[in-house]
C-alpha cells in the first residue's frame, strides 16, 4: 500500500548549457548539440527511477525573437535526437514570457515546476534542479529542494554572481557540469 501512493522524486533540468549546448536564443532545429555527458546523466538518472523535467525559460518568445510554433519544432526536434540515443524526457515545460510580463512560471518562480508536482505527482522537497543560471539553484530552493549549480553554459559568469553576492546566492551544491552533478545526485540516494 505504502508504495502504491509514494510521490515521484524529479530532477528538473535546465535546457541551454545544461542539456545542449548554449547558444544565444536558440532559434535554429540544426543548431542544437546536445552536450556530452547528457545521454549518460539522463539514464543514469532514469534507471534510478527519477522524473526528468525539464524546465526552460524562453523570453525569446516574450521578446520577439522566436514564435511558439518555432519553439515547438525545436523541442520536437531535441526528443527526437534524445530518443535517437534511447533517452528521453517525462516532461518538457517553457516560459515564454519576458522577465518584464510579471509572470508566475519563469524560473525561479514555481510555475512550470507546480503543473509538473500535479501531472506527475511529484514530491518537490525531495526533488532537484540543475541548472547553470542562479535562477536555476533559486528554483530548487523556492520548492523546498536541492538546486544544483552547474559550471557549463553560463556557469563561469553566473559564478561571479554568487561570489559577489556577500553569501546571499548559495547554490546546495556546484557541479562540473551535468554528469558530475547526475552521480552527486545517486550517490544522495545511497545515504
Ligand atoms: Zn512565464
Amino acid at each position: 500500500m505504502e508504495k502504491r501512493t509514494k510521490k515521484n522524486i524529479a530532477v528538473f533540468l535546465d535546457r541551454d548549457g545544461t542539456i545542449i549546448r548554449e547558444r544565444h536564443y536558440l532559434r535554429k532545429v540544426k543548431d542544437i548539440r546536445i552536450l556530452s555527458g547528457t545521454v549518460e546523466s539522463l539514464s543514469l538518472l532514469r534507471k534510478a527511477g527519477y522524473k526528468l523535467i525539464l524546465v526552460t525559460n524562453q523570453s525569446g518568445i516574450g521578446r520577439g525573437y522566436l514564435t511558439k510554433k518555432k519553439l515547438a519544432l525545436i523541442h520536437t526536434h531535441l526528443k527526437k535526437l534524445l530518443k535517437k540515443k534511447g533517452v528521453y524526457l517525462d516532461a518538457l515545460y517553457y516560459c515564454p514570457h519576458a522577465p518584464g510580463d510579471n509572470c508566475s512560471c519563469r524560473k525561479p518562480k514555481l510555475g512550470m515546476v507546480k503543473l509538473a508536482q500535479k501531472r506527475l505527482n511529484i514530491d518537490l522537497k525531495k526533488s532537484f534542479t540543475i541548472g547553470d543560471h542562479v535562477n536555476d539553484f533559486l528554483l530548487g530552493q523556492n520548492m523546498g529542494g536541492t538546486g544544483i549549480f552547474l559550471l557549463t553554459g553560463h556557469g563561469k559568469e553566473e559564478l561571479e554572481k554568487i561570489n559577489s553576492s556577500g553569501g546571499r546566492l548559495k547554490p546546495d551544491r556546484i557541479e562540473q557540469n551535468l554528469l558530475a552533478a547526475a552521480k552527486w545526485i545517486l550517490g544522495q540516494k545511497k545515504k
